[in-house]
């Protein structure tokens, strides 16, 4: 027996507000990445153009992430800065590091040339921060291949591409916002000096010290007790003064005792056990291997440097940073989801009293318009798919259905039955048995080549006949 689905096109939306037409003009950035061939799309997109309020690509419609846009050093020192401006990590660097290949790390293709020999190193464009190379050398082990952002490989590509879509620069900065008035704008300020205040972090890479006591191990990482910067580095995370119980830092080469320094480097046989167990996965970590502390989470807590992911979305956080919420960590984009709606799009999170919900999605008054031709809907019959919403005319041009029974359109806004490719007008003058014309609308069916019965019987009677 066929089974049926019902597909219903009729969803008549209710406007709730009257749209407010006096925004101000703001700048997107259209430049940025202007003509960055779209990685999943290939030729399809002649390179990306952004639409001028939805933040995708007018050509593909894929977000300017999926596009091979190269974003200066620069820019993300910039970004990761202002996140960080009025905290410990104001001094904030990218530190590189190059080092031997070893099996468990990417390496990019080999470029052969007539007299090169394949490189024997790789480089990696970040490197956590404060980390010693034996640290990060380890850290890089530890994560999957394709998030190791080796130089000239996709997981370089993967992490620029986190960097935009974890970080969004629009939920920093009011002024890339083209929704908010004056009061919005304040409202978002508000928001963002919340989150410096209160949630964002980054992850420090540690050795897991068998015997070390979890309540000290961090003791000294923590806003208030950050030291100066070295001399001489301007750009290097603050380094902390060595205490006797900070066997962590004793690799850094700046205090720590030398049994602590051996306790890190050398795990002894049996070792392996240590009371410390990963918040992720709650599996134990093994003595001697780093992993990564978040100091908001207190000192007690730790990561698999594979398991410091993001709640919701389940990434890796790019460049360790967390914003931390509930005794979970997140991405910046899925910390702000939790306390504002997100417009489905324009990407910008709403700080408006009134906004639209449709399609378990949130969107601004003026931004829940048809995905082909952008007319608003507000007020206006439209159909739903895969969660963009059509007027009735787009929908129709793109989608339109023929009756299998009458042949004629089945109208977007009207009743419609399918199984498998064919489609039905959903009432009993076309979903009928094609032998003995009995009505079939919820009732179970036997589909052969374009036809439906009602019964064996009428099946055979239609074919033997
Ligand atoms: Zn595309
Ligand atoms: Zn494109
Ligand atoms: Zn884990
Ligand atoms: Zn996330
Ligand atoms: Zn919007
Ligand atoms: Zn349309
Ligand atoms: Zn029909
Ligand atoms: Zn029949």
């Amino acid at each position: 027996m066929g089974d049926v689905q019902h597909e219903q096109g009729d969803s008549p939306y209710e406007s709730i507000a009257k749209i407010d037409t006096s925004k101000k003009e703001v700048v997107l950035g259209h430049e940025i990445g202007s003509g960055a061939q779209c990685l999943k799309c290939g030729d399809a997109c002649t390179g990306l153009e952004l639409h001028f309020w939805r933040r995708i690509c007018k050509i593909c419609k894929c977000s300017p992430e999926d596009h091979a846009v190269v974003v200066q050093e620069q820019e993300t020192v910039r970004k990761v800065g202002r996140l960080f401006d009025s905290t410990k990590y104001k001094k904030y660097a990218i530190e590189r590091m190059t080092i031997e290949h070893t099996e468990m790390m990417a390496k990019p293709e080999e470029v052969q040339t007539a007299n090169a020999s394949p490189s024997k190193h790789v480089t990696f464009e970040w490197i956590p921060q404060g980390a010693t190379e034996n640290m990060a050398k380890r850290y890089m082990e530890m994560i999957p291949i394709e998030n190791q952002p080796v130089e000239g490989t996709e997981g370089a590509q993967h992490r620029a591409k986190q960097m935009q879509r974890q970080l969004p620069d629009h939920d920093q900065q009011p002024e890339l916002c083209q929704q908010l008035n004056t009061e919005e704008a304040e409202r978002m300020l508000d928001f963002v000096k919340d989150y410096k205040e209160k949630a964002v972090g980054i992850g420090q890479v540690q050795p897991v010290v068998p015997d070390a006591n979890p309540q000290l191990q961090m003791q000294n990482l923590s806003l208030e007790e950050s030291a100066a910067p070295a001399p001489g580095h301007p750009g290097a995370p603050d380094v902390v003064p060595g205490t006797e119980h900070q066997p962590g830092k004793a690799s850094v080469g700046v205090g720590g005792d030398a049994q602590a320094l051996q306790a890190a480097e050398t795990p002894k046989a049996g070792a392996d056990e240590t009371k410390w167990k990963c918040c992720r996965c709650a599996k134990g970590m093994t003595g001697g291997d780093v992993a990564v502390f978040a100091e908001r989470a207190g000192n007690d807590k730790c990561w698999h440097p594979g398991c410091f992911r993001c709640r919701t979305c389940n990434e890796l956080l790019v460049d360790l940073i967390y914003f931390y919420k509930d005794e979970d960590i997140f991405c910046g984009r899925h910390y702000a989801d939790l306390l504002k709606p997100r417009c489905a799009a324009c990407d910008e999170l709403i700080f408006s009293e009134k906004y639209t919900l449709a399609e378990e999605l949130s969107w601004h008054i003026d931004h829940f318009c048809c995905w082909n031709c952008d007319t608003v809907l507000g007020g206006r019959r439209y159909v739903a798919r895969e969660s963009h919403p059509y007027c009735l005319p787009c929908y129709d041009k793109l989608f339109a259905k023929y009756c299998g029974t009458c042949n004629e359109k089945i109208e977007a806004d009207s009743k419609r039955l399918n199984h498998e490719n064919n489609f039905w007008h959903a009432d009993a003058v076309c979903f009928k048995c094609s032998s003995c014309a009995v009505s079939l609308v919820g009732r179970s069916f036997l589909p052969k080549d374009r036809n439906i019965f009602c019964s064996v019987q009428c099946k055979r009677k239609y074919y033997n006949q």
